[in-house]
């Protein structure tokens, strides 16, 4: 069916992801899943990281920069990719994804909900407030998918990211909260595999134990990588580092989409 969910944890890393996602190892473990190690692109910031995830492509190439860049994006996505294709998009994300992907500037008063969207993703939910819970968060991408069944879902959460900054990477309360945001997803992948969706959980970029990200240190660029698919060889891939870039093309294959010229060719992920 080719279909896809894309659950983009903003600014885990790949340590506290394998320390406490145990529902996520359990399945690595069982053989249900593969998994690897990202090197992720930079700057480690969150902008320019969507847009890298979406395109497949470096900020030198797709101009952006730095988290103050509220344009839409300049270059093919997964988003343009599928309405090109005539599959069906949605995303429950941060309104910087809705600014990107689908309408700049974003209004809170009336962009909230973007259901039948006028730009790239055609139903949307965005929130606008870090603190926004990530189970509700979680919920509002379900709501999408069994409401309007999209071929891509992207799920964007929030609480890790700000559970870092208060209080920095690695510590306890971050790595809680990747557990909390990740325990909740042991509830919503087996629904997601029963309807015949292949999974992707991956993060934007990492964290730093100062509590910022953005530079080059090992801790603000290395992520997890869990892809649930039949599509996908199974097995503890994260021996060795890949490359972020393999992300974008990857999601076109499991959607049975053409990626987008620009986009990495030979993957390092193992696909059928
Ligand atoms: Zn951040």
């Amino acid at each position: 069916m080719g279909k896809t969910v894309l659950v983009l944890l903003d600014a885990c890393r790949y340590d506290a992801a394998t320390e406490t996602a145990g529902y996520l190892e359990h399945l690595i473990e069982a053989g249900l899943g593969a998994k690897y190690k990202v090197w992720g692109i930079l700057p480690s910031m969150s902008r320019p990281m969507y847009e890298t995830s979406m395109t497949g492509l470096i900020p030198a190439d797709h101009g952006v920069n730095d988290n103050r860049y509220n344009f839409r994006s300049k270059c093919e996505n997964i988003f343009s990719l599928c309405r090109k294709a005539g599959k069906k998009t949605a995303a429950a994300a941060y309104f910087w994804m809705a600014e990107l992907y689908e309408k700049t500037p974003f209004d809170s008063l009336n962009d909230r909900f973007r259901l039948n969207g006028t730009g790239d993703i055609d139903h949307g939910i965005y929130y606008f407030e870090d603190q926004y819970p990530d189970s509700h968060l979680f919920l509002d991408g379900e709501f999408l998918r069994k409401e309007y069944s999209p071929d891509f879902l992207l799920i964007h959460s929030m609480n890790i990211d700000l559970a870092g900054h208060i209080n920095g990477g690695g510590t306890p309360p971050y790595v809680a909260q990747v557990q909390k945001t990740a325990e909740f997803l042991a509830r919503l992948i087996p629904v997601w595999k029963e309807a015949g969706y292949n999974i992707i959980v991956t993060a934007d970029h990492g964290m730093s134990r100062g509590g910022y990200h953005g530079g080059p240190s090992a801790e603000q660029r290395t992520l997890p990588m869990y892809i649930f698919s039949e599509k996908a060889v199974p097995g503890d891939l994260s021996d060795k580092l890949i490359s972020q870039l393999n992300l974008a093309p990857a999601i076109c294959r499991l959607l049975d989409i053409e990626p987008a010229a620009a986009m990495l060719k030979d993957l390092e992920i193992k696909l059928k």
